[in-house]
């Protein structure tokens, strides 16, 4: 795997690049694992005249401007160096996304990348936040030496190494989730509830029904009226909104009674990693839609209308 830090310039001219002024990578042989080899390359630009506001900071700016090689060759040595490897992460994936941008402008071929890990990502879902943590932020958190300069990408590559250790390896497999699917991952604890209702002749009735859209808040018991259902494997899913307490991942079951009967089953289920891959699974099948409700709607109207007058 390799963990790779890039420093850009993206100028003040009409050029839209991010033009790469660092190249810093490191090889490690598993996700947290040992580093075993390093990378870095100064990039001397060739596109913006002026450096942006960002870029003048950057620690090693005068090792960029005097560098000997230009992009095409940084990025030659950088592939190579790459050799088979074809997983890499990063801190937050605007690296890869600017290696790209890069190898595009320049009408070269990238490293081959398979897999993508957001190591900023898996470290918020560790620590249980939904906003991106800076590296330094984590760097401190996790309590590691700062012994090297921040914002040069070799050091950044090392330190987002070093952070990858204290991520829980479990977490990497939900790293390909949405962000949708995601943020029940930060949901604190609320009572179970399970309800039955039933019975129905096919499950497309079932899922218009008012026994199963019609859903109480977990927490207040206040209605909500479900607007869609996603199919997951063995059920469907939908994001059951309460004015006042948030949003609840809420499952519908149906089991066959027999004699053309299906009885079924909702409930607020704990979140689990298989539940959340099932869910995110669901939300990229696309929603069923629930045939909307003429009469509830109109009042609502009418309430909102004098308040929209003021
Ligand atoms: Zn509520």
């Amino acid at each position: 795997m390799i963990v790779m830090d890039l420093e850009w310039n993206s100028g003040y001219d009409k050029t839209r690049l991010e033009e790469i002024l660092q190249f810093g990578a490191v090889r490690l042989d598993a996700p947290g694992g040992r580093i075993t080899d390093t990378f870095c390359a100064f990039v001397r630009p060739r596109v913006h005249k002026k450096m942006n506001r960002t870029a003048k900071a950057l620690p090693e700016l005068k090792a960029m401007l005097n560098a000997p090689q230009d992009f095409p060759a940084a990025l030659y040595d950088f592939v190579k160096w790459c050799g088979d490897d074809t997983v890499f992460a990063d801190w937050g994936g605007d690296d890869l996304t600017v290696l790209r941008q890069n190898c595009s402008f320049w009408r070269l071929p990238g490293p081959k990348v398979t897999r993508h890990l957001d190591l900023q990502a898996a470290f918020s879902m560790q620590v249980g936040v939904i906003n991106n943590i800076a590296l330094a932020h984590a760097v401190e958190y996790c309590g590691i030496p700062e012994t090297f300069t921040f914002h040069n990408a070799l050091n950044d590559a090392m330190y987002t190494a070093l952070v990858s250790a204290y991520i829980r390896p479990d977490l990497f497999s939900l790293l390909d989730l949405g962000r949708e699917a995601r943020r029940f991952l930060f949901r604190p604890a609320f009572p179970p509830s399970v309800r039955r209702t039933g019975p129905y002749s096919a499950p497309p009735e079932a899922l218009q029904s008012q026994g199963c859209r019609r859903q109480p808040c977990p927490l207040c018991g206040e209605p909500v009226w479900v607007r869609y259902w996603y199919p997951g494997r063995e059920c469907y899913y939908t994001d059951l909104r309460c004015r006042r307490h948030g949003v609840f991942l809420t499952r519908l079951t149906l089991h066959y009674a027999g004699e053309a009967q299906w009885q079924a089953l909702v409930d607020v289920p704990e979140v689990t990693p298989a539940l959340l891959k099932d869910y995110d699974r669901a939300l990229r099948a696309g929603p069923i839609s629930c045939k909307a409700r003429k009469r509830p709607r109109r009042r609502r109207d009418r309430r909102r209308r004098p308040g929209g007058a003021v």
